[in-house]
C-alpha cells in the first residue's frame, strides 16, 4: 500500500470546506419539459426550473458576459445568453430554457454549469450590490462604436489588431481583452475611467480589464 499523503488530504479537505462556505442562491434546477430541438436534427431543447427566483441576479449574469453574446430585455428582465454552443434563456421566476442539447445527460451537465453561473452572479450581487438602472441600460446599449470612442484611435497595433475599430468589434464578442490595449493604461487612462463610469465595474471586468 502506498504512503498516505496527509498534506494532499488536508488540502483537499480545505478546498471542500471553501466550496461549502461560498454563499449560493440556487441548489437545484429540475428539468420540466424536453422537446425536439428546432435547429439541430436529433437534438433536444428543454425547460427547467430553479429552486429559487433569480430576478435579482439576471442583470448581473448579463453584465458577466460580453455584450455580443447576450440579449437582455430591461423591461422583462429576461436574458438570452449564447454560451456552450447553445442559447440559454433566464426568466425572473427561475425558469430556464436551453436549446441545442444532445440528450438528457448533457442537459444535466449544462444545468450544473448554469447553476455555477447563477451562484457566481449571486456572490457578485452580495459583493457589489444591485447594479443601477443607468448602468444596466448603458451596458445593454453598448456598441462597438462606444468602445471604439473610448480607445486611443491611433491604430498602433500593439493589441495585435491592425486598427482600433477591429479591436473594438472583437472585444464586444469577447474575443479579446481590453487590457491588451496598453496605451489605455497610460496617457489614455481617462478614457477608461469614463467608460467605467458609464458601464460599471462588472462589465469593465467582463471586457477584460485587468
Ligand atoms: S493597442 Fe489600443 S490604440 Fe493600439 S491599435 Fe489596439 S486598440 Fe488601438
Amino acid at each position: 500500500m502506498g504512503e498516505v499523503d496527509i498534506f494532499k488530504i488536508m488540502k483537499e479537505a480545505e478546498k471542500r470546506k471553501k466550496i461549502k462556505e461560498k454563499p449560493i442562491l440556487v441548489k437545484k434546477v429540475e428539468i420540466k419539459e424536453i422537446l425536439p430541438c428546432l435547429t439541430t436534427p436529433g437534438y433536444i431543447r428543454f425547460t427547467a426550473q430553479a429552486d429559487r427566483e433569480i430576478a435579482d441576479v439576471i442583470p448581473i449574469i448579463f453584465l458577466m458576459f460580453p455584450p455580443g453574446k447576450t440579449n437582455y430585455s430591461v423591461k422583462e428582465n429576461t436574458l438570452t445568453l449564447r454560451a456552450f454552443n447553445r442559447m440559454i434563456t433566464f426568466f425572473p421566476n427561475g425558469k430556464i430554457a436551453v436549446t441545442n442539447t444532445r440528450d438528457k445527460q448533457e442537459a444535466e451537465e449544462i444545468l450544473q454549469k448554469i447553476i455555477d453561473i447563477i451562484n457566481e452572479a449571486y456572490r457578485s450581487y452580495l459583493k457589489y450590490g444591485k447594479p443601477s438602472k443607468e448602468t444596466i441600460e448603458a451596458a445593454a446599449k453598448l456598441s462597438w462604436m462606444d468602445i471604439y470612442n473610448s480607445l486611443p484611435k491611433t491604430n498602433c497595433g500593439e493589441c495585435g489588431y491592425q486598427t482600433c475599430s477591429a479591436f473594438a468589434v472583437s472585444l464586444l464578442q469577447g474575443e479579446t481583452k481590453l487590457s491588451k490595449c496598453k496605451p489605455l493604461k497610460g496617457e489614455y487612462f481617462k478614457n477608461l475611467e469614463r467608460l467605467k463610469q458609464k458601464i460599471g465595474e462588472i462589465m469593465l471586468n467582463t471586457l477584460g480589464w485587468e
